[in-house]
């Protein structure tokens, strides 16, 4: 366990700006899933694109999985609960994720994977974030990195909060995946956070990124300026406002939160299904692309 190594105030709390409520869907060969994230919010939330959220005992639910289809343009991060999942890939990339795992997956240019549960019973809950790329980028070799559990770095607070930091940094603990900015400029942030009490989390934030708070167990209070406070639910997601230098939030015995941000690119962005790119002629390329072939070599 590392040890947190600084410490600061938030002088200024970020509130919530928006609270939402996911949207029920079906994708891949049928998997149920709460679309947390939708198009509607890609410029507000801008540099994510995507944020979905699983979570079923059921195999029918999550059995058929997510057999081979194409990506190219962005990064997906891919964060398992619980569960197995299984993914190959056209480059000859393969790996297992599973309980307290994160595959970063970048598709850069192209692959084509896929990703398909490797139970026939039991839990299956987790996350896939897409999280966009910058024009310069989006043609990058594909690649992707496998983070077991045990490989994410973890810390408590001095008041107590477990922080699983999957990107980026917070009291001083680098994250499993830790960029410098100037060469990823969406320099993400991405937080689980596990409360054992009533107890508060701080966590700076440049007021430049945009930021939202996820809420997978129990709730949370933010504690906003002269006072206010702000109630985010379970399975809410709460988009916090571009104020201040940093979010306070609370929580208590069994509380779990994904705290996520990240610097914005301000570009167009165009999507057509697995491909985001910035203009429609990069789309139809992707599509000829990927007829003819040509991702993930
Ligand atoms: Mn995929």
């Amino acid at each position: 366990m590392n040890l947190p190594s600084s410490s600061f105030v938030v002088h200024q709390a970020r509130h919530v700006e928006t609270l939402v409520t996911g949207r029920p869907t079906r994708d891949g060969a049928g998997v149920r899933l709460t679309r947390v994230l939708t198009g509607d919010l890609q410029q507000r939330l801008d540099p994510f694109l995507m944020l979905d959220q699983f979570g079923s005992d059921d195999p029918k639910d999550y059995g058929a999985g997510f057999p081979d289809h194409p990506h190219r343009g962005f990064e997906t991060v891919t964060y398992m609960i619980a569960g197995r999942m299984r993914h190959q890939d056209s480059t000859g990339g393969e790996g297992l994720l599973q309980n307290g795992g994160v595959q970063w997956m970048t598709a850069g240019r192209g692959l084509v994977h896929s990703e398909m549960p490797e139970q026939e019973e039991g839990r299956m809950e987790g996350f896939q974030l897409w999280l966009n790329l910058p024009a310069h980028q989006k043609m990058c070799p594909p690649g992707y990195r496998d983070i077991q559990s045990a490989d994410i770095p973890e810390f408590h607070t001095p008041e107590g909060v477990l922080v699983r930091v999957i990107a980026g940094q917070s009291h001083g603990v680098l994250g499993a995946v830790a960029r410098p900015a100037s060469a990823y400029p969406t320099d993400p942030l991405y937080l689980d956070l596990h409360f054992s009490a009533d107890l508060t989390f701080c966590q700076p934030l440049l007021a430049s990124h945009n930021a939202f708070v996820y809420v997978y167990r129990g709730a949370v209070q933010l504690q906003g300026a002269q006072g206010q406070t702000h109630d985010v639910g379970l399975h809410r997601m709460g988009i916090l406002s571009n104020t201040g230098d940093g979010v306070v939030l609370r929580g208590s015995a069994g509380t779990r939160a994904l705290l996520i941000a990240g610097q914005p690119l301000h570009e167009p962005i165009a999507q057509y299904g697995p491909f985001v790119m910035n203009t429609r002629n990069e789309l139809m390329q992707a599509v000829e692309d990927f007829q003819a072939g040509r991702f993930g070599r």
